[in-house]
């Protein structure tokens, strides 16, 4: 990565009698280590990457401990990596985003979980729901139930969530089952601080090695052995996960005066569902609720006589469950009802079904549950006031605004890579007619956003190629594919590219190769030239595809326009059948800028000559049609009012943040747009020379311009 996490990892290092504050997803890596993992590995994604950027950046720690850190290829690979606590008594944990990477690693969880492990095994989970997400919104608990493994779901809360982890590890030892942790955006991001104890030395490490292998066919999933093991789960594992999370109090519950109704959340819902409490009178500033409470940090398996205990002899209980279907809701009045209590379970009747429980979501469903309910002592009047105030607070504010805020949806980086490709793919399509485009994830899914729109199907990671592999045939043009190096390494070269070869798919495939994962974090992949330990990897995409026989392979450098599109072109019109595939290369800009910002502040300080590319608007030349800017979208090339006064429409303008990648005026040339782009080299510590020539140039434009000698604007 072109981010340093060294000072993190600092913190990693903290022992007995210190105080860790920082991030939550910090807290959580620190956590594994003080439960002696012997192996972490995982796959880079929104809101768990943080996790393994500082475990990559962490080689002493790792190295004095002995733990194995793994930056896995892909999900599936990560979960593969926790076989070796099947076999042997070692603790170790992989992480991911889900349901994306969950999906993925299904295969490897399924085995896992029916062989069973003997050493604790948890899975990390970025729980990607809600307004900040960037994928579907599912959830990760289908995967708990079918799979039989325990689903923990933690309190908000620094000191509970390290302690909850080093209880994960017990608890899958305890019931020899893998236990997986889910993390809310939120958590992920909340800073706070918890007392942190010595990290554990493995028993088994790097530095302890295994002496000898282990062989049980009882932990192989093939049958018999995997009907012993479903026999294992029910009768064995189930139980024993229900007893240690009842005597371990994993699960917290609390009275209070309004006791015959009571609120039932997910624990990671905890902090939202104070505050919503708190607007409403209902808690006090320290988080003390009135109404009981029971906060899950265990939502699978639920223990029944926890659950009949709290509902029993409260007329109604709120079960607050983010997210579909409401899996908690129905369980609960499945153990109340063969419990023989009749306490009345409201949820999804108050609280909507789908989208994220933000704070003024969970205000109106419990105010709405608390007016239904109507319990004894409770302020009706007020607590039906608060939602009210709210709305005529933001109704106010949208009059002010003159309607609706307008959406801001998120595009590529000033200055990306990415970007001139589908410039290229744009005007293309002026001559050939519209492609359909098989896109995939990463930044280039930008592209289906304005001003681009291209794009016509998502279906997974890696998946752009094979997504085509259908439509292509039944279509009377030649498709496109896109696909990022990113994507290309986690399963596009398999699924996509294998099966294209294999398939003779007579179709275009993309693949911007900027050298990084950039839409994680700019991790690294094989294709990046080194790995985690900058050690040399020697594997590129060109290799890996003329390995597997694709033929026709060009490589092209992106803001090339001209170049792209003859690329384009040559790939959608060649008689040439079989899979053709472009090379979009260069590199990530916003890793390049973090790579050369502080170089260039050095070569400043130095006092040496240092030279910046900006790109700029004729406001003479330009007509104000902007054709310059839907063609290329990028964010610093925007428009300002004329100051001509005969010109109505605004002219287009480029702002302090161009990073001078040309596009723009790459663009123009391509297609033949008006002449208003210049190009300026900002000479920063001008040498003589440099000097002399500004003057040798300020003299010929004075003399051209008519102005006089050394006239300059
Ligand atoms: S992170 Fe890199 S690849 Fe992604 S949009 Fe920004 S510049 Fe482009
Ligand atoms: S050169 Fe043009 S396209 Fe590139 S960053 Fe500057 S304004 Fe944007």
């Amino acid at each position: 990565m072109e981010r340093s996490f060294k000072r993190e990892a600092e913190s990693l290092k903290l022992g007995d009698g210190d105080v860790f504050e920082g991030e939550g997803i910090l807290a959580i890596t620190k956590a594994l280590l003080q439960s002696g993992v012997s192996y972490v590995g995982g796959y880079q994604g929104a809101p768990v990457s943080h996790l393994i950027d500082v475990l990559a950046d962490s080689s002493d720690i790792l190295d004095e401990l002995g733990i194995h850190f793994e930056a896995c290829a892909n999900e599936a690979a990560a979960a593969a990596l926790c076989a070796a606590s099947i076999n042997y008594p070692i603790r170790g944990a992989a992480v991911w985003k889900s349901t994306v990477g969950t999906n993925v690693a299904s295969d490897a969880l399924s085995n896992l979980a029916s062989a069973g492990v003997r050493g604790g095994v948890l899975i990390i989970l970025g729980e990607d729901y809600g307004e900040g997400a960037s994928i579907i919104q599912e959830r990760s608990h289908a995967f708990a139930m079918k799979s039989q493994m325990w689903l923990l779901d933690p309190r908000p809360n620094l000191t509970r969530v390290v302690d909850l982890v080093e209880k994960a590890y017990e608890l899958s030892e305890a019931s020899n089952t893998p236990v997986m942790m889910e993390f809310r955006i939120r958590a992920c991001h909340m800073h706070g601080r918890f007392a942190t104890r010595d990290n554990r030395r493995p028993a088994v490490s790097r530095n302890a090695l295994l002496q000898e292998p282990d062989f049980d066919y009882d932990r192989i999933c093939l049958p018999p052995a995997t009907y012993a093991q479903e026999q294992h789960k029910i009768a064995t594992r189930f139980p024993a996960a229900l007893k240690f999370i009842a005597e371990n109090r994993l699960n917290e519950f609390s009275d209070g005066p309004l006791s015959d109704i009571g609120i039932i959340m997910q624990g990671g819902l905890h902090n939202s569902v104070i505050r919503a409490l708190q607007q409403l009178d209902l808690a006090d500033a320290y988080g003390e609720s009135r109404v009981p409470l029971a906060i899950l940090n265990v939502t699978y398996p639920l223990v029944p006589e926890e659950i009949s205990r709290f509902c029993a002899g409260k007329r109604a209980v709120l079960v607050v469950e983010e997210g579909q279907p409401a899996y908690l809701e129905e369980a609960i009045n499945a153990l109340l009802r063969k419990a023989d209590l009749q306490t009345t379970v409201v949820g999804k009747d108050v609280l909507p079904m789908a989208g994220e429980y933000v704070a003024e979501v969970l205000l109106d469903g419990i105010s709405r549950y608390v007016e239904g309910a109507v319990p004894a002592g409770a302020d009706l009047a007020a607590i039906g006031a608060e939602p009210a105030r709210i709305a005529a607070i933001k109704a106010k504010a949208a009059e002010v605004l003159g309607g609706a805020v307008p959406k801001r949806p998120p595009t590529f980086c000033t200055g990306c890579p990415e970007r001139p490709v589908f410039t290229a793919l744009r005007l293309v399509e002026r001559e050939l007619g519209k492609i359909h485009v098989a896109a995939d994830i990463g930044c280039h899914t930008f592209s289906t956003l304005p001003p681009f729109n291209i794009g016509n199907s998502v279906l997974g990671y890696g998946l752009g190629l094979a997504s085509s592999a259908a439509v292509g045939p039944l279509m009377d043009r030649r498709v496109v594919s896109i696909m990022g190096d990113g994507g290309f390494w986690h399963n596009g070269l398999a699924s996509g590219v294998a099966g294209g070869v294999f398939n003779e798919a007579d179709s275009v495939l993309v693949i911007m190769n900027n050298g990084y994962t950039s839409a994680t974090g700019q991790q690294y992949i094989p294709s990046t030239g080194k790995n985690f330990r900058l050690e040399p990897t020697g594997m590129t995409i060109k290799g890996a595809l003329e390995g597997i026989g694709v033929k026709w392979v060009k490589t092209i450098t992106t803001y090339r326009v001209k170049t792209m599109m003859k690329a384009l072109r040559a790939a959608l019109t060649t008689p040439e059948k079989g899979l053709k595939v472009i090379i979009a290369d260069s590199e990530c800009q916003l890793a390049r800028q973090r790579r050369i910002r502080p170089q260039i502040r050095e070569q400043l300080k130095r006092g040496d000559r240092v030279v910046r590319t900006r790109f700029g608007v004729d406001e003479d030349t330009c007509t104000g049609d902007h054709s310059c800017i839907r063609l290329s979208g990028c964010p610093s090339l925007t428009v300002k009012p004329s100051s001509d006064p005969l010109k109505v429409d605004p002219v287009a303008h480029v702002n302090e943040g161009c990073v001078g990648c040309g596009l723009c005026g790459e663009v123009a040339d391509a297609a033949v747009l008006c002449p208003s782009f210049y190009r300026a080299d900002i000479v920063q510590n001008p040498k003589p020379w440099d000097r002399s020539l500004d003057r040798l140039r300020r003299t010929m434009i004075g003399l051209l311009a008519g102005t006089g000698a050394g006239a300059h604007p």
